[in-house]
């Protein structure tokens, strides 16, 4: 790619828009999205782009789903937004219940937000607030896992792995909580119990991506991890918190992972596709052991959190006309379709040179290579092929939305191959 053409437009030629994770300097201009109808984003410049990518995969039910525009323009009229404290409003209530009634039993209590990362900030809080209301302030520490990404609020990088790349430069001023490696084998369990002998009385909770940790490189583990996570939790009163901001909605092929029962958390964080791919919106849905920890004459054993657009009318009722899409379309079925077209036509590349390993759950997609010299050129490549697709670090994955066709599905796959023969020399 000559990117020092003059005719060749660059992000810097942006004189105001400030982009994330993108070297401003040299990065390509970005193309202009204008419109975005089904599992198609068509450009300001005329082109169509089939979207490998669902928007950072929130976009579940495709683009402009006309149930969930109904949702939000009717309740754009009544009431666009209200504020929380001291008042509640019937979106928000309808929600609540839903989502509660989605998890199992024990999990029943839902703190809204507007993020994924603030998601997972607010259960951290209830993990340390829980302790505290017992008198237990010896449990100041937080467990996260090599490979994790929990969101890029400062809170946040605090337990993402510090390897990852996104938050290194901040590591001198962090403040670290302790790291592990999932115990994926017998070595790794081994050690994970030896450190918990040691530190797990200093330890509030252990937060974990449940099955696919995502932003770190799509990396998978089993349900018996995630069992024997459940069980050192027991063990040493660690509460176990699942950010499924990522995994939730169906993604992996189940609503939830954290509905099995043996491996249910304490704690589930999640927002990513909850509206449907269309607003903002958090949730921390807590156990009734936590939420009763908060209940006290005492004031101040509230929990104290309450950003200022939580529950927003607009994002609940987008969350809720995305629910009744979960219940009236054959949304996990598609899953379960889309798994094996991918299987089928994914598993072929693994021949191909440069490929390192090919993983498929649900409709999640994953072709990691043995490394991507420039994404930022890929992804031009995948423009011309009119795909749009985003290579980061050594990973080409596909998280595209539940209604994707097959012919779609086959136009993303072929792209792919297309530029591992292509691209790579
Ligand atoms: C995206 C993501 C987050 C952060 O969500 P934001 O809405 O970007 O704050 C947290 N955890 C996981 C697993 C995610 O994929």
């Amino acid at each position: 790619m000559t990117q020092n053409s003059a005719s060749f437009k660059m992000a810097s030629n942006l004189p105001h828009l400030w982009l994330p994770y993108c070297q401003m300097k040299t990065a390509p201009f970005p193309p202009s999205a204008e419109k975005s109808v089904g599992c198609t984003i068509i450009l300001k410049d005329g082109r169509d782009l089939i979207d490998g990518i669902a928007s950072w995969w929130t976009a579940c039910h495709g683009y402009c789903h006309p149930h969930i525009q109904k949702a939000v323009i009717q309740q754009v009229q009544t009431m666009p937004h209200m504020m929380f404290g001291g008042m509640i409003h019937d979106q928000a209530e309808i929600l609540a219940h839903r989502l509660a009634k989605l998890f199992p039993d024990s999990l029943n209590h839902v703190f809204f937000s507007d993020s994924g990362s603030t998601a997972i900030e607010v259960a951290v809080k209830m993990a340390f607030q829980y302790f505290l209301n017992q008198e237990k302030p010896a449990r100041h520490k937080l467990l996260s896992f090599h490979g994790g990404y929990h969101g890029d609020t400062w809170g946040m990088m605090n337990i993402c792995d510090p390897e990852e790349g996104m938050h290194n430069h901040f590591r001198e001023i962090l403040n670290p909580q302790y790291l592990a490696h999932l115990p994926t084998d017998p070595q790794k369990k081994a050690d994970l119990e030896r450190f918990l002998k040691h530190k797990g009385s200093e330890i509030a909770a252990m937060i974990v991506e449940p099955l696919v940790q995502g932003a770190g490189g799509m990396l998978f583990h089993t349900r018996e991890t995630l069992k024997i996570l459940r069980d050192l939790c027991d063990e040493h009163d660690i509460l176990l918190i699942y950010d499924e901001v990522f995994t939730g909605f169906g993604r992996l092929g189940e609503m939830f992972v954290s509905n099995l029962p043996e491996i249910c958390p304490d704690i589930v964080g999640l927002s990513k596709a909850l509206t449907g791919g269309t607003m903002g919106l958090g949730a921390t849905i807590a156990s009734q052991k936590i939420f009763e920890s908060f209940l006290s004459e005492n004031a101040e054993k509230a929990l104290m959190h309450g950003p200022t657009f939580m529950g927003n009318p607009l994002a609940c009722a987008a969350a809720n006309a995305s629910l009744d899409l979960f219940e009236t379309e054959p949304r996990l079925e598609q899953v379960q379709k889309i798994e094996k077209q991918l299987t089928k036509e994914l598993e072929p590349f693994r021949k191909l040179p440069h490929v390192k390993d090919i993983r498929i759950m649900g409709a999640l997609g994953v072709v990691e290579m043995d490394h991507i010299p420039n994404p930022a050129a890929l992804n031009q490549a995948f423009l011309k092929l009119g795909v749009w697709i985003r290579p980061f670090r050594n990973i080409l994955y596909l998280t595209p939305s539940f209604t994707i066709t097959s012919a779609e599905l086959t136009k993303l796959t072929h792209a792919i191959g297309h530029v591992i023969e292509h691209e790579f020399t």
